[in-house]
């Protein structure tokens, strides 16, 4: 197990781990996936289920970068925890690329939720980070999550508002995903 370590954090309260929570003790689901594709790595998120295998953490993130965890080493102790750490200037098309190995691990897990920490801060215009994603490709990875994840959860989808430093980009990129969920059927 990995020892629980003091971190800085951004957040007081961690929603999505609140939420995962929720659906394990009150509705008795057995697997929950988190997405984490805010720019940051979701250290608490890891944190808190690094040794529950009820939940699948996957986390997309520029690396070497704060807070500093989510090397490709941390794994979870079910194996239950995917880092796709990315270095700093990724292009969209390298991101969407990586993005397939999120894909699969889903695939791989097969659950009966998803839950999204949607944080838009990969943006090419946000000022805190350096990945390049356009507004458009929040667009994209939603819906190829939504359709691949579609016979496990068909429906069992919510999203957690997290990052996005550029309220332009935080505008447009929230409305895209928002339009992939609506859209969803
Ligand atoms: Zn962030």
């Amino acid at each position: 197990m990995q020892k629980k370590r003091r971190q800085w954090v951004f957040c007081i309260y961690n929603n999505v781990a609140v939420g995962a929570n929720y659906l394990i003790e009150k509705y008795k689901y057995k697997k929950i996936a988190i997405i984490d594709f805010d720019v940051h790595h979701g250290n608490g998120t890891q944190n808190i289920f690094y040794d529950n295998e009820k939940v699948l953490f996957i986390s997309t993130h520029q690396y070497p970068y704060y807070p500093g965890s989510g090397s490709e080493k941390e794994k979870g102790d079910f194996n239950n925890v995917l880092n796709i750490p990315l270095e700093a200037g990724t292009s969209a098309e390298k991101y969407l690329n990586a993005y397939e190995n999120v894909l699969n691990k889903v695939r791989e897990f097969k659950p009966e939720f998803l839950l999204f920490s949607a944080g838009f801060d990969a943006h090419i215009d946000d000022p805190l980070a350096q990945l390049q994603l356009s507004s458009e490709d929040f667009y994209k990875i939603t819906k190829r999550t939504l359709e691949i994840s579609k016979s496990f959860c068909n429906g069992n989808v919510v999203s957690i508002l997290e990052g996005g430093y550029d309220l332009k980009a935080l505008q447009e990129s929230t409305k895209r995903h928002v339009d992939a969920l609506i859209e969803f059927d």
